[in-house]
C-alpha cells in the first residue's frame, strides 16, 4: 500500500475504506473483514455516520495489531465550543474501541469552527490524535481557520471525483502543504461518472473498470482516497489500483472532461451547514 507522508511527518496508507451510509452492523463487520483481508489499513467513519461502534467492534475482532490500522473520525456540526468538541472525540474514543485516533477532522466549516480547531490542537498536543484536519473547507474557510490556527491542517477532505476535480483547491492545497483527501472519490454513485466514455476507454486499453482508472488518478494526483463499497468484489477491486500506471495523455483526457459539478453538499450554503 501506498503511503503518504502528512505535513507533520505521519504516514497515511493512500487508500482507505468509507462507510458513510453503511447502517447494517453486519455489512460493516463483513466489509471490514473483507478489507483487511484484501490489505486495507485505512478506515474512515464520522459521528454523524452513527457505525464508529461498528467499526470499532469489527477492528477489534480482527487480529491487525492497532498501530498498523489508520482511523480517522470526524466532530459533528452539532458540537460547536470547545468542551463539546472534547467530549465528542472521546465519545469517538471510546466507540472505536482505542485510545487514540490516527486523523480527527472537523466535518464541515459550520459555526464556531476556529474554537473546534482549539480543542482540536489541544488533543492533539496531548498525544490523542497523530494528525488533526479538516473536511469540506474552501479557501476562504482555510484562510479564516488560519487566522488563529496555532497548528496547520495535516488534510483537507473534500469532495473530488472527475466531474467535480476541484483543480484550484488542489494547486491551493498543495502550496500550503496540506493533503487533499476526496470523499466521493467515485461520484457516489450518483452521477454517470462510471459510465463515462472517455474513462471507458482508457479502462478498456488497461483491462481494468472504470472504477480502478477514477482511484487510480487520483493516486497520481497526490490525493488520498477512501471509495466506499461493502461488496467484496468491488472491495477487492478498489485497492487493485497499485499495478498499472496512466499516462500523462490519459491523466489530460481525464482532466478535461471536467464538468465542475458537486454531486452534494456545499459548504458556501448556510442553511446546509445548520442541518
Ligand atoms: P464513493 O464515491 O466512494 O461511492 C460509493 C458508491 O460507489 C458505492 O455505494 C457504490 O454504489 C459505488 N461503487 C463503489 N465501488 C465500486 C466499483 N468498484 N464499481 C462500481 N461501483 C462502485 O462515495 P462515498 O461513499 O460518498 O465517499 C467515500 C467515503 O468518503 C465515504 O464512505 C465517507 O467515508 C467519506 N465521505 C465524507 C464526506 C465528508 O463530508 N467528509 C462526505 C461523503 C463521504
Amino acid at each position: 500500500m501506498e503511503q503518504l507522508k502528512l505535513n507533520n511527518g505521519q504516514m497515511i496508507p493512500q487508500l482507505g475504506l468509507g462507510v458513510f451510509k453503511v447502517q447494517d452492523a453486519d455489512d460493516l463487520k463483513s466489509a471490514v473483514a473483507e478489507a483487511l483481508k484484501d490489505g486495507y489499513r485505512h478506515f474512515d467513519t464520522a459521528t454523524i455516520y452513527h457505525n464508529e461502534e461498528w467499526l470499532g467492534e469489527a477492528l477489534a475482532e480482527s487480529d491487525v495489531k492497532r498501530e498498523e490500522l489508520f482511523i480517522t473520525s470526524k466532530v459533528w456540526n452539532s458540537n460547536t465550543t470547545y468542551d463539546e468538541t472534547i467530549a465528542a472525540f472521546h465519545e469517538s474514543l471510546k466507540k472505536l474501541q482505542t485510545d487514540y485516533l490516527d486523523l480527527y477532522l472537523i466535518h464541515w466549516p459550520s459555526e464556531g469552527y476556529n474554537e473546534k480547531w482549539r480543542a482540536m490542537e489541544s488533543l492533539y498536543n496531548d498525544g490523542l490524535i497523530k494528525s488533526i484536519g479538516v473536511s469540506n473547507f474552501e479557501k476562504p474557510h482555510m484562510e479564516k481557520l488560519l487566522t488563529t490556527a496555532k497548528i496547520k491542517p495535516a488534510v483537507d477532505q473534500v469532495e473530488t471525483h472527475p466531474y467535480f476535480q476541484q483543480k484550484e483547491l488542489n494547486d491551493y492545497l498543495k502550496s500550503l502543504d496540506i493533503a487533499h483527501e476526496a470523499w466521493g472519490p467515485l461520484g457516489q454513485g450518483k452521477s454517470n461518472v462510471l459510465e463515462d466514455p472517455v474513462l471507458v476507454k482508457i479502462a478498456e486499453a488497461h483491462d481494468k473498470t472504470v472504477a480502478q482508472v477514477i482511484l487510480r488518478w487520483h493516486l497520481q494526483r497526490d490525493i488520498i482516497v477512501i471509495p466506499k463499497s461493502v461488496h467484496a468484489e468491488r472491495i477487492a477491486q478498489n485497492i487493485d489500483v497499485f499495478d498499472f500506471n496512466l499516462t500523462d495523455e490519459e491523466m489530460s483526457m481525464i482532466a478535461s472532461i471536467d464538468k465542475n459539478q458537486r454531486g452534494s453538499g456545499d459548504p458556501n450554503d448556510e442553511e446546509f451547514l445548520k442541518g
